[in-house]
């Protein structure tokens, strides 16, 4: 038995899920004509309390959308270091959106309201214009961090004080938001856009969601279609994201259990320096004495799979397809 944590990308969906795929009434959703994908839409859009959503096939694409709807040529994003904008997509805040990105440090991933005040661009011919803050949560590379609605509230403050956008890379953000019990309407109140995955902890086999105002998204859509990102009888994997709505966001805290099981046998191994604070479904370890190489072939050996993250640490993540069963073996082969 392979216990397989290099991501919560790598789950297979359930019978259900494909059940629910296989009976999807679809359209060309290009034309606007798949019902499944308008109701996919409506019903995340709904849910955060804003007005329109559009499906795209990746979290990369929704995101990169949301950057060239609110930033561009001489325009300048704020976003932490680690950001999985600015590390983990290919380039594209300069080859998709032309803009450049101010980096900011932080605790875990995360960055404050006097941080983001401080990177503001000056009103300066030499200067890019700051026009754009952009967030994660939960935070990947913070080891599934989670921001809390007054830390973002705060954010949003500056933004406005400064006319500047708010976006949020939500791939994770139902696992945050079971995490703290905040609901998904106050956080819907505090962005410009949001994007959701569905590819991650809720299991699909592809998608994600951008959310914004209507005028946003209607421009939204413009964009996505000169990015190749227009999809037709699409309404087959959008239903898997409504079923994923239905059945798979109240047990993402089995996960999070899961996580702070795997930080507790990693614990104790030997080569293990330290665990960052698990909050939702990543556990990231620092490693002592080993290269991350080596300790990704000696876990390969023993059937555990992770992935490296950064220079001496490893990432493990807990997903719908990993079970009790798969703990205890852990907990054995780690012996
Ligand atoms: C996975 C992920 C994305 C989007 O990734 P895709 O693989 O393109 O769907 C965006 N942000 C974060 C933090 C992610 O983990």
């Amino acid at each position: 038995m392979t216990i397989d944590l290099r991501s919560d990308t790598v789950t297979k969906p359930t019978e259900g899920m494909l059940a629910a795929m296989w009976s999807a009434e679809v359209g060309d959703d290009v034309l606007g004509e798949d019902p499944t994908v308008r109701a996919l839409e409506i019903r995340l859009a709904a849910m955060f309390g804003m007005e329109a959503g559009m499906f795209c096939p990746s979290g990369t694409m929704s995101n990169q959308i949301a950057i060239k709807l609110h930033a561009g040529q001489h325009k300048e994003v704020i976003c932490h270091k680690d950001s999985h904008i600015y590390l983990y997509e290919g380039g594209g805040i300069m080859a998709n959106a032309m803009t450049s990105v101010r980096l900011l440090e932080g605790h875990y991933g995360k960055v404050s309201p006097e941080a983001v005040e401080a990177a503001i661009q000056p009103d300066d011919v030499h200067a890019p214009m700051t026009t754009l803050v952009s967030l994660e949560n939960t935070m990947n590379k913070g080891g599934g961090s989670v921001y809390r609605l007054e830390e973002v509230t705060a954010i949003q403050e500056v933004c406005q004080a400064h006319q500047l956008k708010l976006h949020l890379d939500g791939a994770r953000i139902f696992n945050a938001l079971v995490a703290s019990g905040e609901k998904a309407a106050d956080w819907g109140n505090v962005f410009d856009t949001i994007s959701v995955c569905l590819s991650k902890g809720l299991g699909c086999p592809m998608g994600s969601v951008l959310i914004g105002d209507k005028a946003t998204i209607h421009q939204a859509r413009r964009i996505r279609k000169a990015m190749g990102g227009g999809m037709r009888q699409v309404g087959f994997v959008a239903a898997a994201g409504i079923y994923a709505m239905e059945h798979h966001i109240g047990r993402l805290g089995e996960d999070h259990r899961r996580a702070r099981q795997v930080a507790d046998i990693l614990r104790e191994h030997p080569h293990v320096e330290e665990v960052f604070p698990v909050e939702t479904n990543i556990v990231i370890v620092r490693l002592r004495d080993i290269s991350p190489k080596e300790m990704l072939s000696k876990l390969n050996d023993k059937g555990i799979k992770a992935v490296q993250f950064g220079q001496d640490m490893v990432r493990f993540v807990t997903h719908l397809d990993i079970t009790d069963d798969h703990l205890q073996a852990m907990e054995k082969r780690l012996k």
